[in-house]
């Protein structure tokens, strides 16, 4: 797993990446697949959630029904299990999971505020600005400044192996390479942009150079097709 947080004395906030090991699935899920919609043995699932939640050290990690949408949904008790594409929380003790095989896990975290957020963003999301809401939402909930945000971009399918058909390029233009007459997205630079458009601090984005389908630490839909998911994970 890639860790990080912030220690002023305490531990005011941590996130990870988890990777595909040290969990209880078996394959094609193997091993620490953590979404039940993907045909794993749902008690191995709920086993693989409840090691990460021991070794975050929260007990309420909040998991989205993801649907490649656009909706930021605000967690209150830790208890919600929404469906939506993003979330945000100031409350203690609170976890916020976002699952991907290849679409982009976003973290955002406001030290000032002392809020988190997460999103999902493959090339739907990425198209209807989730991320880019969440930042909003965030501002409008909490009090967010874009400039004080800090933003991880996590592992995901980088444009050396991300092939998209011309049909699907269409606000793409900015972050499409052209090899050889096949187009390859660029799905990390077109989510830094967006944030820089809006006012982030470049030095406070953090893209991952982890592509997912090129490393097989990690799950990958586009590698694999019936694969499990990993997590960002950010807490309070
Ligand atoms: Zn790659």
């Amino acid at each position: 797993m890639e860790w990080g947080g912030s220690d002023y004395g305490n531990l005011l906030m941590q996130y990870c990446f988890t990777t595909r090991y040290e969990g209880v699935s078996q394959a094609p899920f193997d091993s620490l697949n953590l979404a039940f919609h993907v045909g794993d043995d749902r008690s191995n699932v709920k086993e693989n959630r409840a090691r990460l939640e021991e070794k975050l050290g929260v007990s309420k990690l909040v998991f989205m029904d993801q649907v490649h949408g656009d909706t930021v949904v605000l967690v209150h008790t830790g208890d919600e299990s929404p469906t939506c594409d993003a979330m945000i929380t100031n409350v203690k003790g609170i976890g916020l999971a976002v699952m991907v095989a290849d679409c982009i896990p976003i973290l955002f975290y406001d030290e000032v505020h002392h809020a988190i957020g997460v999103a999902h963003a493959g090339r739907t999301g990425s198209l209807l600005n989730v991320g880019q809401k969440t930042a909003q939402t965030m501002a409008e909930t909490f009090g967010s400044r874009m400039e004080e945000l800090k933003i991880w971009i996590g592992p995901s399918i980088h444009v050396c192996c991300y092939e998209v058909g011309i049909e699907v390029t269409k606000g793409f233009e900015k972050a499409l390479q052209v090899k050889e007459g096949k187009y390859f997205l660029d799905l990390q630079r077109y989510n830094q942009e967006a944030f820089l458009a809006l006012g982030v601090k470049r030095e406070h984005i953090e893209i991952s150079d982890v592509c997912s389908c090129c490393n097989a630490d990690y799950f990958s839909y586009r590698r694999e097709k019936q694969t499990g998911r990993f997590a960002g994970v950010i807490t309070l």
